[in-house]
Parts: structure tokens; C-alpha cells; sequence
């Protein structure tokens, strides 16, 4: 099939290799000259583990290409994929401009009856605006020309997303139209064929599901951590509660591990924006608004540590950190906990020595050069002369530790451990003192 793809990002660029690898001819259009022209040579802009490979193999078989010509994609594919950003506006509704500015252009120039599917993550009611800002530039050119606008959810993680595209759980489909269920089903077909994936549903519900999927794993995350701190309170260790309820095939163990706080480019803004969505229906979403506060709060936990571990006083400190990005295998800095934990540091006239095996050129431009951060070549160079030191992704490349070398290398021998990787015991033998998350009184 003929399939073009707004948006090289994580989903889009994801997407349209993914269509590819299994014969669909792609054409992936985005308005980032700068990225265009490096995917037209084979370099990815972002690190997703099994991608580059996949896109050179694509583009050499010519069944992938990149274009920053919305006319050539527009008039190239009969599927035509929105996978832009919809970030968080100020009021932490979703944005939509990128969404409706690629729906105006698909009305601009198409010439011939097209499926316009919304992969981005967007609120209950998008597609309806989808198809008027489509019908409008039809209606400009004078054109009556048929299409139809689909929703298409995409529920893949960064770090896995190759994986979770070809062998997610479910593919989800909004539409009421058999004919866009039929080319859909086209479209998926190799991905569909060991047992039914598709899932076709009125577009609302489509659009609602992306939501409820997030939000409810924000609430795992969330949940875990108002546990947390309350075990580090009542003296409990939150790693035996989790294994505890975990084996409770009800409650089961993904998702339940306390930490720093949830980033990222989707749980935080999706819980915002679901929470807006239910406001301006009129109903006060409470349970969102309470996950969001819960994770608000968690992302302060490794600066309230600190503060703790050096009573109050962390000026002039040079704080050594493991992990800038907002979990492992990619280099998304997007909400991450290191973040928060960087700015509050450096608030209060600390330094930061930080190491990140995949996000630190990401760091680097959302910071540029600063006196207070130095970005280090291993872990090893991270920790050399720092006080202290905090983990903030769980990176496997992380979880073995000599603490012997570590108590020699700080200054202060003090470890804040927001993902839980070492045993406390072992730590506190080594004579450092070690701040995890809801682990008992040392917590
Ligand atoms: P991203 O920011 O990585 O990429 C978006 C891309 O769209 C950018 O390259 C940008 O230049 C391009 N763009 C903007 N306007 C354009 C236009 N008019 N025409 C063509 N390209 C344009 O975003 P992302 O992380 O890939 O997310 C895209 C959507 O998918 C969002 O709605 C997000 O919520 C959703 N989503 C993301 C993930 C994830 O893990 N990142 C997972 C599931 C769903």
C-alpha cells in the first residue's frame, strides 16, 4: 500500500519503518528540514534501540523515504498517518495545531480520495475537527473530494518500540466506515496474522482508550509511590510490599516499582490533558488530579533526600548522578526526574557531574555549557571528587556496583537511590549511607 507519514519523531519515524519492513511503500514527510536531510543519509535523530538498521535496510530496498515536501506525501499515499506532537498546552489541554496544520495541508493537496488516520495522541473529538479543517481546504480549492478520518492509537514505549509496534498487544482502529476498516485491516495485515490484534471501535472510544491507557498506568506509578512513602514512614520496605502484592494475579507485577516520579513525553501530559477533557465536560476527573499531584510531589523526593543526607546544606556540593533520562534505552529528557532534580541543585548552588549512556547530547542542548554541569564520560568520571551520589534512570549498565570503590571515591559517602537498584544492606556494609525510595526508616 501507498502510506505517507506526518511526523519522523519517535511514533512517526517508528511507524512509517515498520510499514515498510513489511512491503508497504512509506514516504515520511517532516517540516524539520535539518532531520529530513539527516534520515535522507541514514542517521536517526533519535536513539531507539534496532532502528537505524531497519531504516538503512528500507531505504535501500526503496520501500522508505524521507521528504520535506507535504505536496509529495500528500499525493503519494492513500493512508495518510498524522503522527505529530500534541504537547501540553498552557492549560495542560493538548495542543492541536501540529495535528489540524497537517490536516489543513492533506486538504491543500490531495487529488484523489485518501484515509487520513490520527496516530498522534489526541482528545475525544479530534477526528471531527480533523475532517473540518480537512473540508475546509477542500472547500478553499472548491474541491469536493472524498476522504475519511480514522483513529489509530499507538501504544508502543520508547526503548521498545520496534518491538511493541510489530508484536504489540492490540492494534486499535475508531472508524464506522467499512471501507477505511477494510484498507485498514490491508495496512495490518502482516502484523495481524497469529491471532486477531485489530480492534475496530466507534472513533470516540479509540480516542478515549489511548487516554484510559495511559492515565491508568500513571496510576500504577503513582499509587506505588504514595505506598512508598508511606512505608518509608511506617518503617516498611516498599521492595517486599511489591513483591507481595505482585504475586496477586489481579494486581500482577508490571508497573509497580516506586520511584523518582513518571516522565517522559506521554503519561505526564496525557493525565493532564485527560483531566481536561473531564473539566470541560463538567466532571471533576479526581482520581487524575490526585495521580498527577502524587507524581509532582515524588519528583522532589531525590532533592528532599539530599537536603537531608547534607542538612540542608548542599551549596558549593558537587553531586555526581547516574542517568539523565527519563528511563532507560532511550535518550527522551522529556519530564525526566533528572530534571527536576538538576534545576532544584542547581537553585541552590550546587554542581552536577552527570553520565547518561544514550541522553547526554540531548542534555547538552536543552542545557548548553554551564559552570554547574559537567557532563562525564563514564560513570567511573562521574563520580570522581563528587560528594555524593544520586541514581535517577535505572540503566543496566548501573546495577552492578563496587561499593568499596564508591565509599573511596565520594567525598561524603551518601547514595540516593531513586529506582531502587542496590540491596540496602550491602550498601550501608560498605559504610555509605543510602537514601532509597520507601525502604525503611534510612529511606
Ligand atoms: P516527536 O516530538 O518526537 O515528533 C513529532 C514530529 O512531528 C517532529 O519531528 C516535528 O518536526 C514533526 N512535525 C510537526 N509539525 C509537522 C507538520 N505540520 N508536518 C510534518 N511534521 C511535523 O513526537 P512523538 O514522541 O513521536 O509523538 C507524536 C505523537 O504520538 C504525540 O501525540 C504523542 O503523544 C504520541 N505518542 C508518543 C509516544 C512516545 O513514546 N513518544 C507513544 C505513543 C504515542
Amino acid at each position: 500500500m501507498k502510506i505517507a507519514i506526518f511526523g519522523t519523531g519517535y511514533v512517526g519515524l517508528v511507524t512509517g519503518t515498520c510499514l515498510a519492513d513489511v512491503g508497504h511503500d512509506v514516504i515520511c514527510m517532516d517540516v524539520d528540514a535539518d532531520k529530513v536531510s539527516r534520515l535522507k543519509r541514514g542517521e536517526i535523530p533519535i536513539y531507539e534501540p534496532g532502528l537505524e538498521s531497519m531504516v538503512r535496510d528500507n531505504m535501500h530496498a526503496g520501500r522508505l523515504r524521507f521528504t520535506t515536501d507535504p505536496a509529495e506525501a500528500v499525493t503519494f499515499g492513500l493512508l495518510q498517518f498524522i503522527a505529530v506532537g500534541t504537547p501540553a498546552d498552557e492549560d495542560g489541554s493538548a495542543d492541536l495545531q501540529y495535528v489540524l496544520a497537517v490536516a489543513k495541508t492533506i486538504g491543500e493537496h490531495m487529488d484523489d480520495y485518501k484515509v487520513v488516520i490520527d496516530k498522534s495522541t489526541v482528545p475525544v473529538g479530534t477526528a471531527d475537527k480533523v475532517g473540518a479543517a480537512l473540508s475546509q481546504a477542500l472547500a478553499k480549492r472548491g474541491s469536493q473530494l472524498e476522504f475519511d478520518v480514522c483513529s489509530n492509537p499507538e501504544f508502543l514505549k520508547e526503548g521498545a518500540a520496534i518491538d511493541d509496534f510489530t508484536r504489540g498487544a492490540r492494534i486499535v482502529v475508531g472508524t464506522d466506515s467499512e471501507r477505511v476498516e477494510a484498507l485498514m485491516r490491508e495496512c495490518y495485515a502482516p502484523y495481524n496474522r497469529n491471532h486477531e490484534k485489530l480492534m475496530f471501535m466507534d472513533v470516540r472510544s479509540a480516542e478515549l482508550t489511548k487516554y484510559a491507557a495511559n492515565a491508568m498506568l500513571a496510576t500504577k506509578i503513582s499509587f506505588m509511590n504514595e505506598i512508598a512513602n508511606l512505608a518509608e514512614r511506617l518503617g516498611a520496605d516498599i521492595e517486599e510490599v511489591r513483591r507481595g502484592i505482585g504475586s496477586d494475579p489481579r494486581i500482577g507485577y508490571h508497573f509497580i516499582y516506586p520511584g523518582c516520579g513518571y516522565g517522559g513525553s506521554c503519561f505526564p501530559k496525557d493525565v493532564q490533558a485527560l483531566a481536561r477533557t473531564a473539566g470541560q465536560v463538567g466532571y471533576p476527573a479526581e482520581l487524575l488530579g490526585a495521580v498527577e499531584a502524587v507524581n509532582r510531589r515524588q519528583k522532589t523526593t531525590l532533592f528532599t533526600k539530599l537536603q537531608r543526607a547534607f542538612d540542608g546544606e548542599l551549596k558549593g556540593k558537587t553531586i555526581a548522578l547516574w542517568g539523565l533520562a527519563f528511563k532507560p534505552d532511550t535518550d527522551d529528557m522529556r519530564e525526566a526526574p533528572s530534571r527536576a532534580l538538576m534545576e532544584a541543585l542547581w537553585a541552590v548552588g550546587a554542581k552536577v557531574q552527570a553520565h547518561d549512556p544514550e541522553a547526554m547530547d540531548e542534555c547538552r542542548r536543552l542545557y548548553g555549557q554551564r559552570n554547574d554541569l559537567t557532563l562525564a564520560d563514564s560513570r567511573e568520571a562521574a563520580v570522581e571528587g563528587a560528594d555524593a551520589l544520586v541514581i535517577c534512570t535505572e540503566w543496566k549498565s548501573y546495577r552492578t556496583v563496587d561499593f568499596a570503590w564508591l565509599k573511596r571515591e565520594l567525598a561524603t559517602p551518601v547514595i540516593v537511590d531513586g529506582r531502587n537498584l542496590f540491596e540496602p544492606d550491602a550498601v550501608k556494609q560498605a559504610g555509605i549511607l543510602y537514601f532509597a525510595v520507601g525502604r525503611g526508616e534510612s529511606s
